[in-house]
């Protein structure tokens, strides 16, 4: 947390890509914050405040907090292969937005990803299957990589993921009233986003909505 504001009434979703843009790029040129992280524990233990939900993927290079320089009581972070939604996600992401007030969701996804990798090789297994399932609409919408649509080539599997983002976002708004009537009046932000794993920068995608 970087600006002194009052977050009930002076948080907005600008300020609040703001305050993450600002942290990234702390990570960007090593100069992330060293906290003190059980002051913070103290801090946030009855009156957390956090400002954004990040909907990502849980793969290992992508530790939300860490790239985007945030600590303890600042973001919601759901974590799940391949940042898809369910109704399980949708109902956490309602939580934070309409009951904890956040201000603003990120849908991050990030290159060289495992599961739209998996997606692509068409993989099935046991429970997975079904989740590879929400990422494989998103080979059929993927029209410039002609020949070679296998997770072996990593621009179409880069191209699949920023197409699964996008999908995840538009699906947001579809199947949660509560989250779209807040994107109509502006009380909040739904922004896209793309982690590149081999360089760790962020690019956030903000005309979006
Ligand atoms: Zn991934």
């Amino acid at each position: 947390m970087d600006l002194n504001i009052n977050y009930h009434t002076e948080m907005t979703p600008d300020i609040a890509l703001q305050i993450l843009r600002d942290g990234h790029e702390r990570f960007l040129s090593g100069r992330s914050k060293h906290r003190g992280l059980l002051q913070k524990v103290q801090e946030t233990k009855d009156n957390p405040r956090p400002f954004a939900s990040i909907l990502s993927c849980m793969d290992s290079r992508v530790p939300t907090e860490l790239i985007l320089d945030q600590s303890i009581g600042d973001i919601f972070n759901i974590r799940i292969a391949g940042n898809v939604i369910s109704p399980h996600v949708l109902g956490s992401l309602e939580y934070t937005i309409a009951t904890a007030g956040s201000k603003l969701i990120v849908v991050m996804g990030h290159t060289n990803c495992g599961a739209v990798r998996s997606a692509c090789d068409d993989v099935m297994r046991e429970n997975l299957s079904g989740l590879l399932r929400e990422v494989k609409v998103c080979i059929s919408q993927e029209f410039t990589e002609i020949s070679n649509r296998t997770g072996h080539n990593e621009s179409f599997v880069n191209k699949v993921s920023l197409l699964n983002v996008y999908r995840s976002v538009q699906q947001i708004l579809e199947q949660s009233s509560i989250i779209r009537q807040r994107v109509d009046s502006r009380e909040i932000k739904i922004i896209p986003a793309m982690y590149d794993i081999s360089v760790g920068n962020l690019t956030f995608y903000n005309k979006h909505c």
